[in-house]
């Protein structure tokens, strides 16, 4: 048995069967490249769902966060600690607001969202007790948590989970018109991905969020941006929603806010909306602890300096240039914004999964590539933003073989 076989036999036996990975067993990666346990070679093209926007081991992340090792690593919020005021300083002021809410993961920020548009809903707006409403759009992905599948239109992530929350409303995305028409007077607010990742890389049309901006100014409802995947860099821009010149009035943070070193997230709006928290009322034992408080704030200082964002602005057209030519061989669609593309797989050639898989074995002259499949047909590219311009070449060739053969 191979070290490869052997490693997935152990986690088919023993890990619960929530993922379906590709067969590959990472032991080691730096910058947009992992090495497998066989020594063999990857280009990453997931970056761990754009946890690892900055690239694996990246040497300022790893030094701060080697260097808090030493020093104290978690006190719970009981206490304040040294690191988490400078953290939520700077990310505040990064997204131009006035405060933060430091969590753990996406969906924890999610939640945490939830509590708060609720809670400004009935303190702040007025809303009847129990009776907030939340406007989501269709083919969303915010979590895993059973409050968040209750409003998910996956079957996938729903079956056998019930009962569901209440207190959410489905509209279509890309929709203002739907999206007005559903407001009634206990909407607290509308939340959205400004570009949908899971669904396979959606970008909605230039007017929908100015016009969702519009709307939930005029209507008096919170707009709430799910940035965990599309927001710190990924698109070019800090925030997806800057693409179009919005700023929403809560920002969810996470996945590369910890620098693909520790989980952290956040929730962070101004003081009128976080403000409704009071002690007791929400709560984490690891959140805003010192060790992700020390990655966090290089995280920010990395973003304050705009390269990155520069880079996957860069690097990002000439994704979607040399990406655009495979339309009509073996691909039907291109989307995305920055280094991040979703790529429809023409039946004709196989399914999304199949193009991963050879993708993965790479052949003769050609870079293996770690992608991931969504939805059947739709394979997405997201590769750390530390990836050169010869590396992108090497996926779009590794690309086009894996759909076309040649
Ligand atoms: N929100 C969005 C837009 C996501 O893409 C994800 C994860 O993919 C989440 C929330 C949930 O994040 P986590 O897996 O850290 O809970």
């Amino acid at each position: 048995m191979s070290a490869t076989e052997r490693a997935i036999e152990q986690v088919e036996r023993h890990a619960a069967h929530n993922y379906h990975p590709l067969p590959v067993v990472i032991a080691a990666a730096d910058g947009a490249w992992v090495t497998d346990v066989e020594g063999g070679r990857h280009l990453d093209c997931l970056a761990a769902y754009s946890a690892v926007n900055f690239g694996h081991s990246n040497p300022r992340l790893v030094e701060v966060a080697k260097a808090q090792l030493d020093r104290v690593t978690l006190t719970s919020r009981a206490f304040h600690s040294a690191g988490i005021g400078p953290f939520v300083e700077a990310l505040a002021q990064l997204c131009g607001k006035e405060m933060v809410l430091p969590m753990n993961t996406g969906a924890e920020a999610v939640e945490s969202g939830i509590k708060v548009a609720r809670r400004w809903g009935y303190l702040v707006k007025g809303v009847p007790a129990d009776r907030a409403e939340i406007i989501v759009a269709h083919g969303n992905f915010h979590g895993r948590t059973t409050t968040i599948i209750s409003f998910s239109d996956d079957p996938d992530a729903r079956e056998g989970f019930g009962p569901f929350t209440p207190g959410f409303v489905l509209v279509p995305h890309g929709d203002a018109a739907a999206l007005e028409a559903a407001i009634t007077p206990n909407t607290v607010a509308v939340l959205l991905e400004p570009i949908q990742g899971e669904a396979g890389i959606h970008v909605p049309s230039p007017d929908y969020l100015r016009e969702v901006r519009r709307i939930t100014r005029e209507r008096g409802v919170l707009f709430i941006a799910d940035e965990i995947q599309s927001g710190l860099g990924r698109t070019g821009e800090t925030f997806a929603c800057d693409l179009w010149g919005v700023v929403p009035d809560v920002y969810l943070l996470g996945k590369a806010l910890g620098g693909g070193i520790v989980p952290v997230s956040a929730v962070v709006a101004d003081a009128e909306v976080l403000g409704v928290l009071t002690p007791g009322s929400h709560g984490s034992t690891f959140g805003g602890n010192p060790l992700a408080a020390a990655v966090g704030l290089e995280v920010v200082r990395m973003l304050e300096e705009g390269t990155f964002q520069e880079r996957a602005r860069r690097l990002g057209h000439r994704l979607h240039d040399e990406l655009a030519g495979l339309v009509g061989h073996g691909v039907t669609e291109v989307r995305g914004a920055g280094l991040w593309a979703g790529i429809d797989i023409d039946p004709a050639v196989g399914s999304a999964r199949d193009v991963c898989l050879r993708l993965l074995r790479g052949g003769a002259g050609l870079t293996s590539v770690l992608a991931k499949d969504t939805h059947g047909q739709t394979v997405r590219l997201a590769p750390p933003l530390v990836v050169t311009e010869d590396e992108i070449d090497l996926v779009v060739a590794a690309f086009r073989a894996a759909v076309t053969g040649v």
